[in-house]
């Protein structure tokens, strides 16, 4: 094949998604790569290096013309490798150089939540917006803010940590990373799903997140209070994000996300009520049109 393809990666907790994707943003065929928690960083490596070749393969592409890979974590100024992440295994392993030499091609890391962002102002629900805010919900909670489609770097080669904004006085907990009371100990997907886990008990602790969102559309009260209580935690923090950012447009990504009006609303509200009326009034909300593909576009975007 003649077209210039890259190869997206979206590294995640326990499986990373790869996938060929041609520069009109289109994934044009995808793997996953699973690993044992214990896999060392070289294991989980050459497994990438593997699929990445089975894709080539299948495509009948012989020559990529770069490899972007979205680190679910800190990223190091030279944008080859990464730190703090859920994916210990990999912190610090240089993953860009050893992918380089085995592809002979460029390749760069960017934050994931960046990537999200990348691709959603690109290819889907921000397109032409010249400050995008997106928050995209999963384990953790994902900030960028991109101005003209790029990243906006504050610290460690992203948003910093700006999804453990503080938002809890009173009764507030510990966050896996160690803040006390911020945005991901009540709002992430994994405390939504603890905190559903809880007070839902008969609904089984690998699809909470999947049925919450199913139970909010169809209606269940319970369901709709937990993801509008999540949604004020989060405008709350989004008060604050606008009033530092001003964006044109601010989209909500992310499993939770598939939750769909019910989220935004209660996000735009709280948003509205608490921020400066001049950073809030015309700001629009919405909801990613990628899903789970972007991750891989963004990710590949980049190298475009
Ligand atoms: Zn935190």
């Amino acid at each position: 094949m003649s077209e210039k393809f890259v190869m997206g990666v979206d590294i995640g907790g326990g499986s990373t998604k790869l996938g060929l994707v041609s520069p009109d943003g289109k994934i044009v065929a995808r793997q996953r790569v699973t690993y044992a928690k214990a896999a060392s960083g070289e294991r989980i490596l050459s497994n990438y290096a593997n699929a990445i070749d089975d894709l080539m393969r299948g495509q009948k592409v012989e020559r990529l013309a770069g490899i972007g890979v979205g680190y679910p974590g800190h990223i190091l100024p030279d944008h080859a490798s990464g730190d703090d992440s859920n994916v210990l295994a990999l912190d610090g392993m240089p993953i860009a150089d050893i992918l380089k030499r085995r592809f002979q091609c460029p390749v760069r890391l960017i934050n994931d939540a960046d990537a999200g962002a990348i691709a959603e102002h690109r290819f889907g629900a921000g397109r032409g917006i010249d400050r995008l805010l997106m928050i995209t919900v999963g384990t953790g909670i994902g900030l960028a803010f991109l101005v003209d489609g790029v990243p906006t770097s504050t610290a460690n080669g992203c948003l910093g940590d700006a999804g453990h904004v503080i938002v809890v006085r009173d009764n507030a907990v510990r966050c896996r990373k160690g803040c006390l009371g911020c945005l991901e100990s009540v709002a992430s997907g994994e405390a939504i799903e603890a905190y559903a886990r809880r007070v839902r008990p008969g609904h089984k602790a690998t699809s909470a997140t999947a049925a919450l969102v199913r139970d909010t559309l169809d209606g269940n009260a319970q369901a709709i209070g937990i993801i509008s209580e999540a949604g004020l935690w989060i405008g709350m923090a989004a008060a604050s994000w606008c009033n530092i950012f001003a964006p044109r447009k601010v989209l909500v990504g992310g499993g939770i996300s598939a939750a769909g009006g019910i989220l935004v609303d209660a996000i735009l509200a709280e948003t509205k009520r608490r921020g400066m009326p001049s950073n809030v009034e015309n700001t629009s909300f919405g909801i990613a049109e990628l899903g789970n593909d972007a991750g891989i576009i963004g990710a590949a975007a980049q190298m475009f």
